[in-house]
């Protein structure tokens, strides 16, 4: 089977098998007892931070580690909501976030905080007029994803920061597919907290980490003495290490930037022999900045499913928009969003490529379109 959901989640490297395979053998101690192995365990949990300080530009206080992206979106949109100083009581999200993130603005709209959602434009961009009239005196916190990860549209981080900077709101930025795809600017951005999660950038799954800017308070929503009072619990050692060595085997600024330049070329390859092979092929937010490997797309007017089943049964794995949506069959919210007709997002697939995908999977699935095109029915005829 060739893999081409990389946007859902990514194998763990070899090198991460290894470090958390190391960690759960040698150091599985509690990180907070005080006798030896506690005390070595405690030296690898220090360790571990300060490699994705090192790694993502931030100081090692400012790592908090999480059990991934969901928990650390919430840590912070709780945590500084319920900071914030009286008066300041709005939530602002983009209308295109992580659909486990917009469960968290419905679950604070029926607790009676005020939430307003930043639209966004039919390419997928965010409205940054719109956001800059809602971003007022009274906004606590402003949700907002660094990259969509459906689209692969990239979201004007900076511009949201000087607004909210501007207004005394906090910034919180998704930033879960974009690190280890692009290069991260945590000093750059001037957010107050970004999110991310290991399974995207070939660590484990289960853990992740939101970075606080130091000086920010935050209530945390699961409260314990860990992580400096920020996040309760024993730490998750094996998966932090894990986390923390899928970060150092990402490797140098360079390499990330060969490695995107390197998804953009195979990506272009395969949209082009899309366009060309299929009928009817619509590529969504193709013409803005995109995250390299993602491609968003329909085919003529047949739904996502009839597609991915012959993709499967081709030998490759793809999914229809969002993993955690891909089982129900309504439009992607994504979508809906841009002002995608129902019709349409019904039919929308996403083909995400990543660090261990290669030239011959690419061309393997270009050499199978013909076959894919001739497998669609015709009953469900393009349309026009
Ligand atoms: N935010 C975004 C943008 C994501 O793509 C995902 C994972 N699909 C999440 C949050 C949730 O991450 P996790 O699986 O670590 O909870």
């Amino acid at each position: 089977m060739i893999y081409l959901d990389h946007h859902a989640t990514t194998p763990p490297a070899q090198a991460v098998i290894d470090a958390m395979a190391s960690v759960m053998a040698g150091t599985w101690a509690n990180a907070s007892s005080k006798h030896g192995p506690g005390q070595a365990a405690s030296r690898v949990l220090a360790g571990a931070r300060s490699v994705v300080a090192q790694a993502l530009g931030c100081k090692p206080a400012e790592v908090v580690f999480t059990s991934g992206a969901t928990e650390a979106n919430h840590l912070a949109v709780r945590g500084l909501l319920a900071a914030a100083p009286e008066g300041r009581r709005r939530v602002l999200f983009s209308a295109v976030e992580h659909a486990g993130h917009l469960k968290l603005a419905r679950d604070l709209a029926e607790a009676g905080v005020p939430v307003d959602f930043i639209p966004v434009l039919p390419d997928g961009t965010l409205q940054l007029d719109a956001a800059s009239r809602l971003i007022g005196p009274d906004v606590a916190v402003v949700s907002l994803m660094a990259a969509n990860n459906e689209t692969g549209a990239l979201m004007p981080v900076a511009e949201v920061a000087a607004l909210t900077a501007a207004t005394g709101a906090r910034l919180h930025v998704d930033a879960t597919q974009w690190i280890g795809k692009q290069l991260f600017a945590w000093s750059g951005w001037g957010a107050d907290a970004v999110s991310c999660s290991a399974h995207k950038f070939n660590g484990p799954k289960g853990v992740g980490a939101l970075l606080l800017r130091q000086g920010v308070v935050i209530r945390p929503t699961v409260p314990g003495s860990q992580e400096r009072g920020r996040r309760g619990g024993t730490e998750n050692l094996p998966a932090i290490a894990g986390l923390a060595t899928a970060l150092e085997t990402l490797g140098a600024v360079a390499d990330l930037d060969a490695e995107a330049a390197r998804q953009s070329a195979l990506r272009a390859r395969l949209e082009s022999a899309l366009v060309t092979e299929l009928p009817g092929v619509h590529i969504w937010s193709r013409g803005v900045p995109r995250l390299p490997g993602v491609s968003l797309l329909r085919v003529g007017g047949w739904e996502a499913d009839v597609v991915l089943g012959r993709l499967e049964r081709l030998g490759f794995a793809a999914s229809s928009g969002a993993a955690c949506s891909s089982s129900g069959s309504e439009p992607s919210h994504v979508l809906r969003a841009m002002g995608v007709p129902d019709g349409e997002a019904l039919g929308a697939i996403r083909l995400s490529l990543g660090r261990t995908s290669t030239d011959a999977d690419v061309d393997a699935l270009i050499a199978a379109l013909p076959t894919l095109r001739s497998l669609l029915p015709t009953a469900q005829a393009v349309a026009a």
